[in-house]
């Protein structure tokens, strides 16, 4: 069973496809750590901007179990991700290490941009969860703490814009995937509906 999460930053998709693992007792993979570490390890090997070939090595060379390191969560890791996430041997290197992953009895959530669409279009449930980038980006100022409003909107946007006009494996929900607008939804509403689309979907 594989559960496809995807859905621009900030939308809360990683929140529901970690209570959607913990509900079904599944693998969870968050795909975009694979990114951000690539994009970390761009920078420290090449430093800003990051180069093609600083990127590309950097992926080839990626160790997925080395998950940890704390400044993979900022705001400038995440562009990092999504500045190194264009470039298309980058994702060819990441993709049997999730496609493997997502084949993990009894089976695995994975949730980031192209699940559902390139990494496993066989999914069995796929969500596409998603919210206004005003929404996003008051809860990513409340998770970063004290960062401006202003500053946070102007980077989700920059970031969606990345991530939907780029030419491989583009932020797009799959033909077939449920929709959930988490706007106007706290967690406990948002991991209710998911689990609710999944149930209507799974294999028995
Ligand atoms: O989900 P997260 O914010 O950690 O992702 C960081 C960046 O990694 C995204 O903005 C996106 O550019 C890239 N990414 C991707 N494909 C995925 C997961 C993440 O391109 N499956």
């Amino acid at each position: 069973m594989i559960i496809a999460v995807d859905g621009p930053a900030a939308a809360g998709k990683g929140t529901i496809a970690r209570a959607l693992a913990k509900h079904f007792g599944y693998h969870f993979l968050d795909t975009g750590a694979l990114y951000r570490m690539v994009g970390l390890a761009a920078i420290r090997a090449g430093g800003e901007p990051i180069t093609t070939p600083a990127a590309i090595a950097a992926a080839l060379s990626l160790d997925p179990s080395s998950f940890t390191d704390a400044e993979l969560r900022t705001e400038k890791v995440g562009a990092a991700a999504s500045i190194v996430a264009v470039i298309p041997e980058v994702r060819a290197a990441l993709l049997d290490f999730q496609r493997s992953f997502a084949r993990k009895p009894p089976g695995a959530v994975l949730d980031g941009r192209d699940i559902g669409t390139v990494v496993c279009p066989d999914a069995h449930a796929k969500l596409f969860v998603t919210a206004s980038a005003e929404v996003r980006a008051r809860r990513r100022q409340k998770e970063l703490g004290s960062a401006d409003y202003e500053a946070v909107l102007v980077d989700i946007k920059a970031r969606d814009e990345r991530d939907s006009k780029r030419a491989t494996a583009p932020l797009v929900a799959a033909k077939d995937a449920v929709v959930l607008d988490t706007s106007e939804m706290d967690i406990a509403a948002a991991v209710k509906a998911a689990i609710a689309a999944v149930e209507a979907r799974r294999v028995p």
